[in-house]
């Protein structure tokens, strides 16, 4: 059995608190490796070189960190097979996936290149007679990155690069449920040149969780997972004058219009519904045909689509459609919503409840299903079911569609599917959701825009990646300069001989 570690000061360091967490193989059931769990101490020696690496880390001309980055993103590259491998063996997505994890990673670092233009101060001259005026961002000093199961290399990097980048130390928290691929991070960040103790991981639980939170080191928080720890997080890091930015969970309905173009939406809802097996805060979950008749022509082409879709272990070649789910807890958790959805009345049209793949009995497969005639008051629609299951809420009109989104307390990501600007640029314009897709069914915005939600899928006020990244991990310093004496004599001379 495996012993996983931590990583502190630039070294693989095992636990030594005694206490693990299984790692399965979610395609056979299989606990591959322990993953260890800090102690307090443990967790407070790594915050100890965390602030004494950060001093020389935060001095540093801005760009010499640009070009560990650099060196950092042709890593990635070059290892991009290893570390997908090593993703896919402890999450179960399909190795194209697992790849697209590790770019749109890599795609924040290839921004964080740009550091010394994006950390670049303001300055005023003459600001009054003699005064002039400068500001600039300056580290916030040592950062704690809390993150989620669903995405191991683009989550933390989302979060780590743009913290490395302003001169901040970062301790990374990752899932426990798959350590090993933030482990392997860290060890290419060293090979970047980034000095020992600037970054490093600890692997744990809600005891390491809140020693980061409540301890003076720490300055800020960034948390991604499910929205009651989000806002547990954000409560108790803000309590202690943390800076604080914390993702949520996620609904994401797609609005399809009577006069859209029905293959491309009936595509798009199966890459959006049930890639990566709906383990995707910007997974589509709720389909919002308008009208019987879109509603029942896209149900007659969504039933073969999925009826097509292969499920199956990753290292079944790539065109595998998606893997198991993480663990058996949320198989059952996921399957468990599936009979509320019957119980309370919706109409179960694609029906996978008997799935079992040979070979692979106790591994955490879900086969794909489809619901249809869903109402806003069933678990199926109010619960986040992260899993390959897409619901379809018909609604009447445009509007009934659009009060649908809005009314639900998650406001992650949401689409519309038409060929009609004015609709479109209504529904972009009124919907309370952070990020809006026209005929795009998952709206991830590039690197160089920033990734958020509105409404309980985020808590604070800045997004990730993007200019807010930099915003976030870095605080501003204004300062005022007086010189004493003023202009010299004869300062005009210079314009008299310009005339
Ligand atoms: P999770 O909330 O279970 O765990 C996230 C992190 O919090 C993990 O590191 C975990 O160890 C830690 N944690 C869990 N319980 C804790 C507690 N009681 N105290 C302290 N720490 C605790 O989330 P998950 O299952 O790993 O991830 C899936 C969730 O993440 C989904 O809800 C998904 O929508 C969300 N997500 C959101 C975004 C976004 O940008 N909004 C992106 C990716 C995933």
């Amino acid at each position: 059995m495996q012993e996983l570690t931590h990583f502190v000061n630039g070294k693989h360091v095992k636990g030594t608190s005694g206490r693990f967490s299984d790692v399965f193989n979610p395609a056979t059931g299989e606990v591959q490796a322990k993953c260890p769990m800090a102690s307090v101490g443990e967790v407070e020696a790594a915050l100890d070189i965390a602030a004494r690496a950060q001093v020389g880390w935060g001095a540093q001309n801005p760009q010499k960190r640009a070009r560990v980055m650099m060196k950092y993103v042709d890593l990635l590259n070059r290892d991009m097979d290893r570390l997908a491998e090593i993703l896919s063996r402890e999450h179960g997505k399909t190795i194209p996936d697992a790849k697209g994890d590790i770019t749109r990673g890599l795609e924040v670092i290839e921004y964080c290149v740009g550091a010394p233009e994006l950390l670049k101060g303001e300055f005023t001259d003459s600001a009054g007679t003699g005064i002039d005026m400068h500001s600039m961002r300056q580290p916030l000093g040592v950062v704690a990155a809390i993150m989620p199961f669903n995405f191991p290399a683009m989550m933390p990097l989302w979060h780590v690069g743009p913290a490395l980048a302003c001169g901040n130390s970062v301790i990374l928290k990752p899932s426990e449920r798959d350590p090993s691929l933030p482990l392997a991070l860290a060890e290419l960040f060293i090979e970047a040149g980034l000095p020992e103790g600037v970054f490093q991981v600890i692997n744990g639980d809600k005891e390491a969780v809140d020693t980061l939170l409540d301890h003076e080191i720490i300055q800020g928080v960034s948390f991604v997972g499910s929205t009651p720890i989000a806002q547990y997080i954000y409560a108790r890091a803000t309590a202690s004058g943390k800076r604080a930015q914390c993702f949520g969970g996620a609904k994401n309905h797609m609005i399809v219009m009577p006069d859209a173009d029905l293959d491309m939406a009936a595509d798009a809802l199966i890459g959006a519904g049930f890639g990566a097996a709906g383990e995707r805060c910007m997974a589509i979950s709720v389909a919002v045909p308008v009208g019987k008749e879109t509603a029942d022509n896209l149900i007659e082409k969504l039933v073969p689509r999925i009826e097509k879709l292969r499920v199956a272990p990753y290292t079944d070649g790539d065109d595998v459609d998606f893997g198991p789910v993480i663990t058996a807890a949320s198989k059952e958790r996921i399957l468990g919503l599936i009979e509320s959805g019957v119980d309370q009345g919706a109409t179960l049209v694609v029906d996978n409840r008997d799935f079992k793949l040979q070979g692979y009995e106790n591994g955490f497969f879900v086969g794909p299903h489809l619901f249809d005639n869903v109402t806003p008051d069933m678990d199926i629609y109010k619960t986040e079911i992260f899993g390959p299951v897409l619901s379809t809420v018909r609604a009447e009109s445009y509007e009934e569609a659009l009060k649908l989104t809005m009314d639900n307390e998650y406001g992650n990501g949401t689409s519309i599917f038409t060929r009609d600007g004015d609709t479109a640029r209504d529904f972009a314009s009124r919907v309370n959701v952070g990020m809006v897709g026209i005929n795009v069914p998952i709206p991830v915005p590039l690197a160089y825009h920033t990734f958020g939600g509105w409404k309980k899928s985020a808590f604070g006020d800045l997004n990730q990646h993007g200019p807010d990244s930099f915003r976030f991990y870095s605080r501003t310093k204004t300062v005022t300069t007086r010189w004493p004496s003023g202009m010299k004599e004869g300062g005009e001379f210079h314009f008299k001989a310009i005339d």
